[in-house]
Order: C-alpha cells, then sequence, then structure tokens
C-alpha cells in the first residue's frame, strides 16, 4: 500500500500542511504534552509563523483539535481528511501506508477514527451528540479520538451548536476533520469556522486526474484522459465514466439535449426525460441498500411471531419500520438530487464550451466528443447567447438547492435554453 496521501490528486500544497501538522502531532504525544493549543479565533495561517521558530518551543504549534477541508465537489475532501486521520493515527510516521494505524484507517475500521457520512439531506441534532460524547472518550490505540463529519455543510443547525460546543472545549486527545465545499456562512457557520484552520483544496488539473486513473485504476490513458476532461476535475466521477458504460449512456443522453430543443413542446419533453433519468439512476443506486436494511429489520424484530407479546412487539415494529422508511425515502431524495446535479454539471459544460468557441478562448473543450456541435452552437447563438444559456443552467441548479422542486427549475431551465 502507498503512502496514505497518495490518492489525493493534485493538492502538493495541502499535503505538506497534513504532513507538517501530523509530525507536529506526533511531536506531542511523544513529549506527553497533556493538550493542544486550540486554533485562536479566525488564525487562519498562525501555524506558518510558529513554524518558523523550531526547537524548544510548544511541541504542539504546528497541530490543531478542528480542521475544515474545502474545495469543490470531487476535489478530494473526504479522502484529504480520511488520509490525514491516517497520518495522526500512524505509527511509523505521518502516514506510511503500511502500519496497523494506517491500514484500519485507510479500511474504516479504527477503533479511534469515527466518520459520518449523511444519507439524507441533513445530520440531526441526536446523530451530533451522540458522536461528540463518543468522541470525548480516552483514544483506546493512545493516539487521537479523530471524528471526521463529510458534508458538514449539512449539519442542522442544532447540531451544529452542538459541534460548536465540542470544538470549543475539545477534549485533550480529539480531532474533528469537518469537510464542506466552502468557508461560506451558508456552509459553515461562522463561530464553526473561527475555531478551526482550514485546508483548501482545488479542483484538481484533468492531467493529475488522468495520470491517477491509469496508475491506481489501470485505466488506459486515452480514455482516462477523455473522461479526466469530461468530469471537469472530479476524480470519482471520473472513474465512473472510465469505467461504467451505464454512466456513460446517461451522460450522453444529457449532452443529446441542446439538439433537441425545437420547440415548446420539446423542451418540456426534455425536462421530462432529464428528470425520470435522474429517479431512474437513484432508485437503482438505493434500491439494493434499502431491501437489505429492510429484511435485517424485520428479521431483528422476528416478523411472522405468533406467540404471546407478537401484539406488543408488531406495534413497536411499526415504529421503527416507520423510522426506517423516512430514513430511506430522505436518502432516495438526496440520491436523486445528486444525480440531476451530476447530469447539469455536463450541460453546463457543453455550453461553456460554446462560449469558450464563441470567444475564440484558447481552452480545452470539457466535452471532447461534442466538441463539434458546442462549435455549431457558439456560430449560432455568439458569446452573448452561449453565456445566457449556461447561466441558466447554473440558474436551476442554484434553484434546486434552495429547494423549488426540481421539475419546476428543470422544465423552467430548458425553456431558456430554447429561447436563449
Ligand atoms: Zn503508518
Amino acid at each position: 500500500m502507498p503512502d496514505v496521501f497518495a490518492d489525493l490528486v493534485g493538492q502538493d500544497e495541502a499535503v505538506v500542511e497534513l504532513r507538517r501538522a501530523a509530525a507536529a502531532a506526533a511531536a506531542v504525544l511523544r513529549a506527553g504534552a497533556q493538550a493542544l493549543v486550540p486554533a485562536a479565533p479566525a488564525s487562519g495561517d498562525a501555524f506558518a509563523a510558529d513554524d518558523a521558530a523550531t526547537g524548544g518551543v510548544d511541541p504542539s504549534a504546528g497541530m490543531t483539535h478542528a480542521w475544515i477541508f474545502t474545495g469543490p465537489p470531487g476535489s478530494g475532501r473526504s479522502i484529504a481528511a480520511r488520509a490525514f486521520a491516517a497520518a495522526l493515527q500512524c505509527v511509523h510516521g505521518t502516514g506510511c501506508g503500511e502500519c496497523p494505524g494506517c491500514h484500519t484507517t485507510m479500511g474504516g475500521t479504527h477503533a479511534d477514527v469515527r466518520m459520518v457520512v449523511p444519507e439524507g439531506l441533513s445530520i440531526g441534532v441526536g446523530e451530533m451528540r451522540a458522536l461528540v460524547l463518543r468522541a470525548a472518550s480516552t483514544p483506546s490505540g493512545g493516539r487521537w479520538q479523530v471524528v471526521i463529519i463529510e458534508d458538514a455543510d449539512r449539519l442542522t443547525e442544532a447540531a451544529g451548536n452542538a459541534l460548536l460546543k465540542a470544538i470549543e472545549e475539545p477534549p485533550p486527545r480529539t480531532v474533528f476533520l469537518l469537510c464542506a465545499p466552502s468557508t461560506h456562512p451558508d456552509d459553515i457557520s461562522v463561530t464553526i469556522r473561527s475555531r478551526c484552520r482550514v485546508v483548501p483544496l482545488r479542483q484538481p488539473p484533468a492531467t493529475a486526474v488522468a495520470e491517477v486513473l491509469v496508475r491506481r485504476d489501470g485505466i488506459a490513458p486515452d480514455v482516462a484522459q477523455w473522461a479526466a476532461a469530461a468530469a471537469q476535475g472530479h476524480v470519482g466521477r471520473a472513474r465512473r465514466l472510465a469505467r461504467d458504460p451505464e454512466a456513460r449512456k446517461r451522460r450522453e443522453a444529457v449532452l443529446a439535449v441542446p439538439r433537441r430543443l425545437t420547440g415548446v413542446g420539446a423542451a418540456f419533453d426534455a425536462a421530462s426525460a432529464l428528470i425520470e433519468a435522474a429517479e431512474a439512476e437513484a432508485e437503482a443506486s438505493v434500491t439494493e441498500a434499502d431491501t437489505t436494511e429492510r429484511a435485517a429489520l424485520e428479521t431483528a424484530l422476528g416478523a411472522g411471531g405468533t406467540g404471546r407479546g407478537a401484539a406488543g412487539a408488531i406495534r413497536g415494529a411499526a415504529g421503527q419500520l416507520k423510522e426506517l422508511e423516512k430514513r430511506q425515502k430522505s436518502r432516495a431524495t438526496r440520491a436523486q438530487r445528486d444525480a440531476l446535479d451530476r447530469a447539469l454539471v455536463d450541460l453546463a459544460g457543453f455550453y461553456r464550451d460554446a462560449l469558450t468557441m464563441a470567444l475564440r478562448a484558447p481552452v480545452a473543450p470539457v466535452h471532447t466528443d461534442t466538441a463539434a456541435l458546442a462549435g455549431a452552437g457558439a456560430q449560432k447563438w455568439d458569446a452573448e447567447g452561449s453565456l445566457r444559456r449556461l447561466e441558466a443552467v447554473l440558474a436551476c441548479r442554484a434553484a434546486i438547492e434552495a429547494n423549488v422542486k426540481p421539475r419546476i427549475a428543470v422544465e423552467a431551465m430548458m425553456l431558456a435554453l430554447w429561447k436563449g
């Protein structure tokens, strides 16, 4: 197994900072220090200054309790958080990738590393309180308790407050790693942000994404290059496009939208097709998990029991099944929105290509396979018309994010794309 940071594509600066912090954390453990110095409010780069003064100073200077990893989707926020967790648990160095600490963290089985992956639209206060409580316990491996919160932007306000309390008065050996698209107040509350050190990740360049697909996944170089460009820097998406024929088919269907928009009726048809494709994709991704979960719960509840007490058990069971159904519905909604958002990002890429061609900007197209079509669009619409269409797609994404019903937002977008 290579170094734990190997899969963090195109993020050299962040890796240097995280390695330095892991080394500082190890020094803290060696020195037997009791606590870290919490990040002073709004201290972005405090540690850069501290770092200049080495030897004899507080060994914890390079390390702090709470971190936020920011960056666009696919830039590797959760990969960075997990790799850093491994580096903190590494018993040989700063993420050797070979010791039990690295292995179990990367495999998701380390006893002192907890990962919160929200399945629904938000992370609730109950979940957060339980997590904070467990995070306060002494690390069983003698190093750090690490809590990774993926999509920290989906914390409910109450859950955010529970987390803030823990970050403000952190247990001595607990480290919180938050992942969010940005540090905008819509994503992370200002008070939480002020207590955390921020690690900004950038959209990795297509060449770096292609390189990792070839090296790690054994994908042919030409396919890797095409997929990396089409995925616009999203590593996971690039891998899916390179490997999954269904994902490629869905993308082709989305990119066929622009030439289908020949009238009002066609615009509504295209909207329906896009929504239904997202629903079908989401259903395929959650159905299996839903069925397994329900069967497991029914078995645990002893479905079909007829003995004494069965009636009471059934009443309790109904409540638990209802709870499960609620959770599954929330997960399905999230999966649908994610699928739709992927389609919109592809579509935005097409109009971006048209725009850059109309402007004769010297940049490579996102979708090499529809470049000719985008070129024809550029001629017909000019830069202004291309820009208006790109904006219509982005407005649709923003509207859905703001809870406008997806069908309504997509219909409005299709009409705007047709009319220009
Ligand atoms: Zn290690």
